[in-house]
């Protein structure tokens, strides 16, 4: 038996709490991992409060990453004792997740944990530290450059707004933070940030066309916070949308797109191929400061998670929420 916080299901009440779970219904994977640490991320909170169906089967273990230490393993890539890190897959949402001591998963999934991170702060970078990477990487594949002007990331007091934040200032961008906390600033400029943009100066209808200010931009929020960064991009400029923390709508016009020759790209973490994946994992072990990423990190109990996920849909959450599970494994 092993401890796992468990999403269970019976006519439409959902109860979620910490158990003890049996080793057999850990699934068929081929490699099974010891939990060292794991966070919480905005799904992972969609789907322990149960406002959005993000959990496709029940029982369920939540937890759509997680870094740890490979136990025992029926694919060659990997032996025990290996350190290793998962982001996605559907991990947490279709298979058992990393809110356990214990995870079971296709050798496949897994990423080594590159040289110079420890499992700790693997977490802390967690699923929406890889996906600001992800981010990035869109922007530079759009042929954003540094001197081409300033970039926004919108929900950026969030955990991908946060990383995002540091990643693109280490990079020599001028970042523009749009955030809905103000009262924040010090913290997003302590990131990185040059500049800061209240949400409310994003938010409205938005006209097919703004004055043109952004060169590229990582939007969380989706919504009409998106469409008003769209109709402000520069001619040529790339948007690297992840999110919905504000809306699944887009309330855009074709405008920006055919008056500006806009790219907006679209980014999704949980089923990106691997070598993307392995890329942006050896970009950010290489080029995150980890000063930064310590102060993006809250620590939240085992015990304490289930109570936490809330915080997240009333935009509460300031950086990133890491949970150790074993962390003498580190
Ligand atoms: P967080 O909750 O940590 O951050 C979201 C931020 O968005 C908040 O901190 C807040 O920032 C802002 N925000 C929250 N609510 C609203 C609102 N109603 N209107 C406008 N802004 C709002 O979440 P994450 O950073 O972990 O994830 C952000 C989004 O990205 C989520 O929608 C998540 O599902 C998605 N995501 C997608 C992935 C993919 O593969 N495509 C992978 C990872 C995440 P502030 O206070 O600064 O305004």
């Amino acid at each position: 038996m092993y401890d796992a916080i468990l999403i269970e299901k019976d006519d439409g009440a959902q109860r979620v709490a910490r158990r003890s779970v049996s080793f057999e219904d850990l699934g068929d994977g081929e490699v099974a991992v010891d939990v060292a640490y794991s966070t919480l991320n905005y799904k992972d909170a969609l789907a322990i409060t149960g406002s959005s169906p993000v959990v496709r089967s029940f029982p369920m273990v939540p937890g759509i990453d997680f870094s740890g230490v490979v136990v025992e393993s029926r694919d060659p890539s990997y032996v025990p004792g290996d350190r290793v890190v998962l982001n996605g897959w559907g991990v947490g949402e279709k298979h058992w997740g990393g809110l356990a001591r214990r995870a079971q998963v296709r050798g496949e999934w897994l990423v080594p944990l590159p040289e110079g991170i420890s499992l700790r702060q693997a977490m802390g970078i967690g699923t929406a530290g890889y996906t600001a990477m992800l981010c990035v990487m869109a922007l530079e594949a759009g042929g954003v450059s540094p001197e081409a002007g300033e970039v926004v990331v919108t929900g950026a007091s969030g955990g991908v707004g946060s990383v995002a934040t540091a990643l693109l200032a280490a990079g020599g961008y001028t970042v523009i933070a749009a955030t809905g906390r103000p009262e924040g600033a010090a913290y997003l400029e302590g990131l990185g940030a040059k500049g800061i943009i209240e949400r409310h100066e994003l938010t409205g209808a938005a006209r097919p066309l703004a004055k043109a200010r952004w060169a590229g931009a990582v939007d969380v929020v989706g919504g009409e916070v998106l469409a008003n960064v769209l109709s402000m991009m520069q001619p040529r400029g790339v948007v690297a949308a992840c999110g919905l923390a504000g809306s699944m709508a887009l309330p855009t016009s074709v405008a920006p797109f055919i008056l500006r020759g806009v790219t907006l790209r679209g980014v999704d973490s949980v089923m990106c191929p691997k070598p993307e994946r392995v890329e942006a994992w050896q970009r950010l072990a290489k080029t995150l400061d980890m000063d930064k990423l310590e102060a993006m990190i809250r620590e939240v109990a085992f015990d304490d998670v289930v109570a936490a996920a809330p915080d997240f849909l009333e935009g509460k959450v300031r950086g990133r929420i890491v949970v150790p599970i074993a962390p003498e494994l580190s």
